[in-house]
């Protein structure tokens, strides 16, 4: 199996996914595809688990990689957590949220730690990660490296701008994994990280962010495993909808569609960021600022995965013919929060509930799944006041937060950083 770029013509260079994980970006600029979807392999079973299932939908990929004979391990390793349905006589949410740091990005952060420690221990080389986080990403990321070797991570965050909950999944780390608290914003953060990369005199500097395939990954294994897991439990292809700002989750969705997972149509849910709904609408696709919102992990005004969509769907009438998306304000997260809570008990974040408003007026068809993306207890600032209870903290993300906290505090120079 071999990886070309988004931005290829048809005599380019392709990767082996290996080299694609290494790489994060293709030489082009362009973002890694692979060059043909392989089918779900025969034999694929649920009877071993979500992580041998994964496995399983992930082998295809790696055919003929120097990382074929680990990935049973990588997986075993990386996917150690349960990935259960809330069930509701089918129309179900899908929990993600059952990782290290209580959202889905631990199934890419953890896949691509474990996948990269593989990597340099055989080339024998180091590498060191720099993430600029203004919340999620970080944590999942810091959580994922931590004590993996051949790596370090860095992790930049804007000064008295992350919660304090989100703050503790940066700070609480040490060995390998250092967190900056930076005098300035996250776009001086995103600056910095920028301007190392682009410094001569550094070298061994990599990223982890979603444009990776390592993390693109593992996203479309869950999808594969999930249907096939409704199937099993109701008989139905599920329509699947997805709380979405970069975009990456929805791709893993629409690749494991392309794979022959038993995925009826797939529904994007934005917050007020409307990039995709608007291009839907006017067929004209306009990058802008992103506004910010109570789904603050989707506040994203130019999707960095829209260009994996864009090659999969080249034009405006294939695009809409399998992209669908709606935006969801605020005011109607917080209205559809309190109204799931106060219908049946159940507790939703604000991505989450993005998801739900979309099924609840868009989708019609009685199969649905919506995912949930992260733990309700991550944003008990929004959530606590409006369901008027307190929400536990789940186990993983209550190590993290009796660590000690331990930050450096710095300018925006990325010279402080070394
Ligand atoms: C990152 C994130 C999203 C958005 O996912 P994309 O892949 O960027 O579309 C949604 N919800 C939560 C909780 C997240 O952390």
């Amino acid at each position: 199996m071999r990886f070309i770029s988004t931005r290829a013509d048809s005599n380019a260079p392709s990767f082996s996914a290996s080299d694609a994980i290494l790489k994060g970006l293709a030489p082009d600029g362009g973002l890694f595809v692979p060059e043909s979807f392989p089918r779900i392999p025969q034999g694929f079973t649920l009877a071993k688990g979500a992580w041998y299932a994964m496995y399983q939908s992930l082998l295809p990929y790696f055919e003929g990689d120097e990382l074929e004979g680990e990935l049973e391990d990588i997986c075993r390793n990386a996917f150690n957590f349960p990935v259960p349905f809330h069930r509701n006589g089918g129309r179900d949410t899908l929990e993600l949220y059952f990782g290290p740091t209580a959202a889905f990005k631990d199934f890419g952060a953890r896949f691509l730690a474990f996948s990269m420690e593989r990597l340099l221990a055989k080339r024998n080389e180091d590498l060191t990660i720099l993430v600029a986080t203004s919340g999620d990403t970080g944590g999942a990321v810091a959580s994922a490296f931590h004590n993996r070797s051949h790596l370090s991570v860095k992790v930049l965050f804007p000064k008295g701008r992350v919660a304090e909950r989100q703050r503790r999944q940066l700070t609480g780390w040490d060995g390998n994994v250092s967190s900056y608290e930076v005098e300035g914003s996250f776009d001086d953060c995103q600056r910095m990280v920028k301007e190392a990369f682009m410094d001569p005199e550094l070298s061994g500097l990599s990223s982890a962010n979603s444009i990776n395939l390592g993390r693109l990954l593992p996203q479309m294994a869950y999808y594969v495993y999930a249907s096939s897991m409704y199937r099993l439990i109701y008989g139905e292809d599920p329509v699947i909808v997805i709380p979405s700002g970069n975009v990456g989750n929805a791709t893993g969705a629409y690749w494991a569609k392309e794979m022959g997972a038993p995925i009826s149509r797939i529904v994007l849910a934005a917050n007020a960021n409307r990039p995709i709904t608007d291009y839907l609408e006017t067929g004209k696709y306009e990058p802008r600022p992103s506004v910010m919102t109570l789904a603050n992990a989707m506040d994203v005004g130019a999707p960095s995965n829209i260009e994996r969509l864009f090659h999969l769907f080249p034009d405006i009438s294939s695009f809409r013919a399998s992209v669908s998306a709606a935006s969801v304000s605020d005011e109607v997260i917080r209205a559809t929060i309190k109204e799931v809570y106060e219908e049946s008990g159940y507790v939703i974040c604000p991505h989450t509930a993005c998801g739900e408003r979309v099924r609840r007026d868009l989708v019609s068809e009685p199969w649905s799944i919506v995912v949930s993306t992260a733990h309700p207890a991550k944003f008990n600032d929004t959530v606590e006041s409006l369901i008027g209870r307190t929400v536990a903290i789940p186990e993983s993300l209550y190590g993290i937060m009796q660590r000690p906290s331990v930050a450096k505090s710095i300018a925006a120079d990325y010279h402080l950083l070394f």
